[in-house]
Order: C-alpha cells, then sequence, then structure tokens
C-alpha cells in the first residue's frame, strides 16, 4: 500500500492515552524509524580481525550488507582456557571497532599509482620501440632523468595508471637491478608476520625466488629486547596474557596496558580482586597507574637502576640473611648460578673470564661430543667437577639429554650442584666489575670466593656465577672490601639509596616492592610477574632494563612458573603453522636458503646515518675488556660481524653474485663447494670485498624497495630525515654535517656521501600513509576485511583464521595476488634478459 494511503489510515486512527496518562496512541509516521532497523540490517556474517602490530588478535563478526560492510561486532565464542580463568571475551578496542572506516575513506588507495614523471620518462623510452628492461635501463643510465623523479619523492605528483603497466615497471626494474648489479640489491621490509601470515608471505615468497633480501623488522622498530637472546638464547618466549590472572604479585612498567593491550587489560583488573598486589612503574601518571598500589614514578630510562636495587634486596635478604629451599632449588636447576667461570688476572686483581667447559679438563670429563660446548660445576656432596645436562653441547649429535635434570652426563648419576664457593673456598680474589656510572670509571673491585683448579697443565681461579653476582650487586657477606654498607650507602652501586639517586623512587618504596616480590614468589613458588612494555625497552639501555628484571625474576624462581615470570609485549611466533607456512613464505619450494638481511644494520647503512654518529663506541668498552677493537666506530663493529658471519650481508658483495658465479664456473669451479672455495680465495687477495666495507660505492647501494604491510617511512624510519636524504634523494631537513670523525678504521669513507641510493620504491597499500607519499609506486592492496589470511597473535592461545567478507573495493587485489601479478610478468620478462 502506498505511503499516502497509509497516511489517509492513521486519521482514522483513535489517539487515546492509557496507563493513566503514561502511554499515549498517536497517528504519527514512524515509518521513520526504518532508518535505524536498516542500518542495523545485514545480508550475512563474515569472521575477520585486524592485526595492527597490536597483538590483540580480536575475533570480529563483520555484518555485510549489499557487498558493503555495513558494521563489525565482537565474538563472543572464544574457547575457555582453564575453568577457574576468566574468559578471553569481549576482546576488541576502538581501533578495531571503527576499522570499515578505512574500508570507504577518503584516505583509501584505489587505483594502481605511479609518480607522473616516472611514468612519463618509461612511457617515453617505450614509445621510441625499446622493451620494458631496456626502457628502464635507458632512464637509469641518464642521472638527469633519474634525479627527475626521484628529487620529487615525498611532493605528490601521483596519477592513475593500470596494474599491466605498472607491473611492467616494476618487473623491469627488478630485471634490470638483477643484470646490472645483483639480486641483493633488491630489498622488502614487511613487519611482524604473524599479524597475516600469507600476505607477509606474498612478499617474501617473490623476494626469495628472485634472490632480493626479506629485511628483519622486529630488532629494526625496536620490539625485540637483545636481553632475550642475550639470556636465554631465543627471541622471546612469555606467559600469554591471560597468565597475568594466575599471579600473586605483579610489577608493571613501561606497559600502558588499557590503552595498548586494550583487549587484555581485564585480566589485569580481574587478579586484583583476589587479591594481587600491584605496583606500577611509570614517569608519568599513565592510565595503568591507576590500577596500582603503588606507583613508582621513576624517571625515564632508569629502570636498570631500579630493578638492581630490588634484586640487591631479594639477594641479601632471600639467599644471604636466609636461604629459601625453592629458589635454591629453582637456581641450581634452572639457571647457570651454580656454573663455574674462570676469572682472568687484571693487575692486581681478576675479571670474569669465559664459563670453564668440558674441554678445559683432563679427558674433558668423559664428554667426546662438544665437549667444548658443555659448562661444568661442582658438586656439593663430593667436591667433585660434574658436567651436567643441558648445555647446549648436548643438543647435536646425541640423544635424549636434553633436558635440565640434576645428572651428572658422564655416569648419569644424581648430584647437587653447588651454588656458592663461600664454605668450600680456596681463597678470597679482588675482583673487578664494570661500571658505567659517572664517577665509577675504574669499576667495582669485590672480593669472591673462588677454587683453584687446573687447566692445561696450569692453575686457574674459578667461581660461580652466583659468587659474582653477589658480588656485582654489592651484597654484603662480610668478607670486607668495596661492598655495600648497608641499604641507604648512597654511593654503591645497586643499592637502594644509590637508586633512589638515580631513579627518584624513595628508596623505602624500593626496599618494600623488592621484599614483597620475592617473598611472595617463595610462599607461591615463583608467582611473581614483571609485566613490560616498549616504554622501557625503547630505550638506548634497553637491555639492561630488560635483564636487570631478568636477573630478579631468576633469583626468585619465576621464570616459567604460570603467574610468574617476564611479560613482555610481543611474544614468541606461533610454532604450529611454521612448517607449513615458511616453505611458502621463503620460496624453500624452490631454492634455499632465503636471502635475510637484519633491518637495523640495513638501514643504518644504506641511510648513512652512520656517517653522523655521536656515539664513541670505545665509552661502551668496560676497562675490564680487551683494546682489539679500540677505535673501532659503531658501523666498523657491524663490517667486521659481518666479515665474521655473525651478522647477514645482504647486499653481500662490492661485484654481482651472479658475475661471482660466472667468474668461478670460468675458473673452473663446477660445484657449490668450488664456487664457495673461489670466493674464500678472492677475498683473501682482497679482488672481491664485503659490500659494506665500502657501502657508499655505487656498486653497494640497494636499488629497488618493496614495502608491504608497513608504514616504513613514517613510523619505522628510525632516523626519518636520514632516509629522505640518502636513501630517497627527497627533501630533508639533515641540519648536521657529517662528522670526520665518524671515518672508520674498516668501513670506507667518501667525501661525498651519496644521495637518492634507490631507483625505486614501490609501497603495497590501503591508505595513502607517508611511505606512499615518498614512494614512487604505490599498489592498492585488498584491507583486512577484503582477504582470505592467517593471523595468530603471539600472546594468546587461538591461531585466527580470517575470511575475505567483500570483495577487495576498486581496483584493489589482495597482497597475495598483487605479488602473483608482479611475478607473472617478471617470468615473462626473465625469458629474454635472464635466460
Ligand atoms: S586490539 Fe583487537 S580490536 Fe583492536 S585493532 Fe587489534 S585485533 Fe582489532
Amino acid at each position: 500500500m502506498s505511503h499516502f494511503l497509509d497516511r489517509l489510515k492513521f486519521f482514522k486512527k483513535t489517539q487515546s492515552t492509557f496507563s493513566d496518562g503514561h502511554g499515549i496512541v498517536t497517528n504519527e509516521d514512524r515509518q521513520w524509524e526504518d532508518g535505524y532497523r536498516n542500518r542495523w540490517r545485514f545480508d550475512k556474517v563474515v569472521r575477520s580481525t585486524h592485526g595492527v602490530n597490536c597483538t590483540g588478535g580480536c575475533s570480529w563478526n563483520i555484518h555485510v550488507k549489499n557487498g558493503l560492510v555495513a558494521f563489525e561486532m565482537q565474538a563472543t565464542d572464544y574457547p575457555r582456557t582453564r575453568p577457574d580463568m576468566p574468559n578471553h571475551e569481549p576482546r576488541g578496542c576502538p581501533r578495531g571497532a571503527s576499522y570499515s572506516w578505512y574500508l570507504y575513506s577518503p584516505h583509501r588507495i584505489k587505483h594502481p599509482l605511479i609518480r607522473e614523471r616516472l611514468v612519463s620518462l618509461y612511457r617515453d623510452e617505450r614509445a621510441q620501440g625499446k622493451d620494458p628492461v631496456e626502457a628502464w635501463s635507458a632512464i637509469q643510465a641518464d642521472s638527469e632523468k633519474r634525479k627527475q623523479y626521484t628529487a620529487v619523492r615525498g611532493l605528490g605528483g601521483f596519477v592513475r595508471t593500470d596494474w599491466d603497466e605498472i607491473t611492467e615497471i616494476i618487473a623491469a626494474a627488478n630485471i634490470y637491478t638483477i643484470k646490472t648489479h645483483g639480486p641483493d640489491r633488491i630489498a622488502g621490509f614487511s613487519p611482524i608476520p604473524a599479524m597475516s601470515m600469507i600476505s607477509y608471505a606474498s612478499g617474501a615468497r617473490y623476494l626469495s625466488m628472485i634472490g632480493g633480501a626479506c629485511l628483519s623488522f622486529y630488532d629494526w622498530y625496536c620490539d625485540l629486547p637483545p636481553a632475550s637472546p642475550q639470556t636465554w638464547g631465543e627471541q622471546t618466549d612469555v606467559p600469554e596474557a591471560a597468565d597475568w590472572y594466575n599471579s600473586g604479585y605483579i610489577i608493571v612498567a613501561g606497559a600502558n596496558l588499557p590503552m595498548t593491550r586494550t583487549p587484555d587489560a581485564h585480566f589485569f583488573t580481574e587478579v586484583r580482586y583476589k587479591g594481587t598486589k600491584v605496583v606500577a612503574v611509570a614517569p608519568d601518571y599513565a592510565e595503568y597507574v591507576k590500577f596500582a598500589d603503588l606507583w613508582m614514578p621513576a624517571k625515564q630510562g632508569t629502570d636498570a637502576a631500579l630493578f638492581m636495587a630490588m634484586g640487591h634486596v631479594a639477594l641479601k635478604e632471600f639467599y644471604v640473611d636466609k636461604q629459601i629451599p625453592y629458589f635454591q632449588e629453582y637456581a641450581r636447576t634452572y639457571t647457570d648460578m651454580p656454573m663455574l667461570v674462570m676469572l682472568e688476572q687484571h693487575d692486581k686483581a681478576y675479571a670474569a673470564g669465559r664459563l670453564l667447559r668440558a674441554s678445559d679438563l683432563d679427558d674433558s670429563l668423559g664428554q667426546t661430543n662438544n665437549p667444548e660446548w658443555k659448562t661444568v660445576v661442582l658438586d656439593e656432596k663430593t667436591g667433585d667437577l660434574v658436567v651436567p645436562n643441558g648445555s647446549i653441547g648436548f643438543r647435536w649429535g646425541e640423544k635424549g639429554k636434553w633436558n635440565l635434570l640434576p645428572k651428572n652426563a658422564a655416569d648419569k648419576k644424581k648430584f647437587k650442584s653447588r651454588l656458592s664457593l663461600v664454605f668450600d673456598k680456596d681463597d678470597l680474589v679482588d675482583v673487578l666489575f664494570p661500571a658505567f656510572e659517572t664517577g665509577v670509571d675504574q669499576g667495582m673491585q669485590r672480593k669472591v670466593p673462588v677454587k683453584k683448579i687446573q687447566v692445561e697443565g696450569k692453575e686457574v681461579l674459578v667461581a660461580t656465577v652466583f659468587d659474582l653476582q653477589l658480588a656485582q650487586y654489592g651484597v654484603d657477606r662480610g668478607f670486607g672490601g668495596e661492598c655495600a654498607t648497608g641499604y641507604d650507602d648512597v654511593d654503591t652501586p645497586y643499592t637502594p639509596a644509590w637508586a633512589e639517586k638515580i631513579t627518584g623512587v624513595k628508596q623505602a618504596d624500593i626496599i618494600r616492592t623488592g621484599r614483597e616480590f620475592a617473598d611472595n614468589a617463595a610462599k607461591t613458588k615463583g608467582r611473581s610477574m614483571v609485566i613490560l612494555g616498549a616504554g622501557i625497552n625503547h630505550w638506548y639501555h634497553c637491555d639492561m632494563n630488560y635483564r636487570s628484571i631478568m636477573n630478579m625474576l631468576h633469583m626468585c624462581g619465576c621464570v616459567g612458573q604460570s603467574g610468574g615470570g617476564w611479560a613482555h609485549y610481543v611474544g614468541q611466533e606461533k610454532l604450529r603453522p611454521q612448517a607449513g607456512w615458511a616453505p611458502i613464505a621463503f620460496g624453500l619450494d624452490w631454492q634455499r636458503p632465503p636471502r635475510h638481511m637484519n633491518g637495523t644494520t640495513f638501514f643504518y647503512f644504506h641511510t648513512d646515518q652512520w656517517r653522523y654518529e655521536k656515539l664513541d663506541a670505545d665509552s661502551l668498552l668496560a676497562k675490564t675488556a680487551s683494546d682489539k677493537y679500540k677505535g673501532h666506530n659503531l658501523a666498523d663493529y657491524n663490517v667486521v660481524s659481518q666479515r665474521l658471519g655473525w651478522l647477514p650481508s645482504a647486499p653481500h658483495f662490492n661485484r654481482n653474485p651472479i658475475q661471482i658465479c660466472k667468474d668461478a664456473e670460468a675458473a673452473g669451479a663446477k660445484d657449490e663447494a668450488a664456487v664457495g672455495q673461489y670466493v674464500v680465495e678472492e677475498l683473501k687477495k682482497g679482488s672481491l670485498a664485503f659490500a659494506s666495507e665500502d657501502i657508499d660505492a655505487p656498486e653497494n647501494h640497494p636499488r629497488n624497495l618493496f614495502v608491504w604491510r608497513a608504514n616504513l617511512i613514517g613510523s619505522s624510519a628510525k632516523g626519518h630525515e636520514y632516509f629522505l636524504k640518502h636513501l630517497l634523494g627527497a627533501q630533508n631537513g639533515v641540519m648536521q654535517d657529517v662528522l670526520p670523525e665518524a671515518e672508520g678504521q674498516e668501513i670506507k669513507w667518501h667525501a661525498q656521501a651519496p644521495i637518492a641510493k634507490l631507483d625505486l620504491m614501490v609501497d603495497i597499500n590501503f591508505r595513502l600513509n607517508s611511505t606512499g607519499a615518498y614512494s614512487d609506486i604505490i599498489l592498492p592492496t585488498a584491507t583486512w576485511y577484503e582477504k582470505n589470511d592467517l593471523n595468530t597473535t603471539d600472546m594468546h592461545p587461538f591461531i585466527h583464521p580470517l575470511t575475505e567478507a567483500v570483495d577487495p573495493g576498486w581496483e584493489s587485489k589482495s597482497d597475495w595476488q598483487i605479488f602473483k601479478t608482479i611475478a607473472r610478468r617478471f617470468s615473462e620478462l626473465a625469458e629474454t634478459h635472464l635466460p
């Protein structure tokens, strides 16, 4: 019936009141309400998420109407982890709840875009009959032409083109680079794969298959806590966020949980209802501070001092004044505290050298397999030197001993390792410890109990890690010497009074928190936890901040215990999909190994930040360190590390690797081993060198850079202006002159720094951000709701497959489709150019 007739009917309706005038019947037209009803109507619901590096991995129901996303709602069907744990659901944050805005926003990249000056140059060359690779080559060969488009990066000037032309240009640039400079001059930057594993894999696979380099990201944007590999030998291993709920005592340092861990923050507030005490370490009244029982407002970047002082309290009260059986057992079994360290003579004192190894001792203590990788302890009962199971030497070459059971590897008998030599010492000697605090330049000299043993016919002093640690923390054990006179000793490093001077936190609060943290761990078998975040990681001293915390957790037996330990904001990647994913992501079904390059060295070198370096690397050398690399700058250390194989290197050598291979074959090499030998000989002769030794030479520049799933220039470009100047050749705000003192011993110095090293930067994005603005080409990609992918957030027990809710908008394609399209064109052109 027509709306007009409807309205006529309304005139006939009885208008009245009811319920004593509380209700009323009117003739009002209520069709306008359909607007609201339609707003919430939908045709289908599809599961997706958003991985904006939030580690949330929240499950969302995407409601689709007429092929468009109408709205998104939080899913509420998460699996329960344990019956006595709060639900994970509902999970989400305001950023995710408004994600559908991105799909239809004015910032959306709708079509393939290219810098107008570049495409004009290319079309001119093509119009002259040149094929795509020849056309690209002609532009690169003419410095004026090249400058025409590189100098205007960041200044707009994009025009629409189509997928055919744009993929042809990219493929031509890649092939030209491979032929002229080498495949390792092509690189790609894309952050944390776990957020969208398929999208990451698309670009990584393409790069791996053409010999390009996948740049690391985690170290570069500083989410990698270097303390973790330094201490534990692996990237990051942390409890899932729900485990906060199992804790009895929590210190939160630099992690603004309600703001940056929004979907998990409820575990933090809920555990407080169980009586868990919360201490917040934050220089400002951050949002998480309001949940705390105690606020410790440590000055920025001083967290290491705070936690060292709390560690001092824990060691003094729970290892020296009294012994806690749980702590003693934990320290013996799971830490290196009982292991023996050889001391080295330094003038009239000693310094800690390396760990004593089975290979140092007669008959390698019965170890024939990797004795140089097996550490040694003393058996408390017999006083014998023992090789315990579990050190790294057991990992390869033998079976069944890769565990930490306190068994003598030689006879498989149980033993009890000696933590301290205090009651079994041969001597008490002065040991030097490095100190980097102003005014303590000569280091600290502390008394340490030692044993004398024979190593290769010579007498060597050994001490346990535990005794060295107590000495370093300055804990008074009645040995005399330079240790702390008490908690209020303001001049001795690592006392609470010393920490108050540095952090601004009252020593009474430091003592109380250190004591309570350890006491709770002693009573609950390690259920004391430190939740820490970027607020203390993104600092120059981040490794010290973290290691001071780790030490405290080791002392208190917390790591590996439910409700205890080190809750960093990025966890261990899920291993379950790795076996299937890695071959796809890195093209291992085609060739191996893939080329990986650490982003930190890559960008430090190729943005020429090393030429402006003010940090004197010698100032980082401990007084007890050797002088071998004295005078080296940070760039030199990188060069040496690459040469020794400690760091990857891409670009690798100062010649095209394809040419090196051809030269090797011409010299008679018939297999891979012979090519390797040829390379070694060339390096020895000096006719071949590592690219990093002359990083500013044109033959060693990176030439093509792909950026996908990232905003490299806007958010990951540490040293933004140097990126603009040296890598891109764009207008920039570099105000500092290069520093002649940056001239190194290993790296070659050029008077003139290169500008615009990259021939081509390609950004793959769904919105126009700074990376797109500075790129030469922008390819429109699918958003989260427009693709099938896999999200395997590190911090939760679930893996999240997401499904395409709507078609990719406008001319966009998924990352997978984009790289597939480029690869197809590359293959076609390669038939002629890379036969
Ligand atoms: S925290 Fe959850 S809702 Fe927020 S962006 Fe991340 S996945 Fe989406």
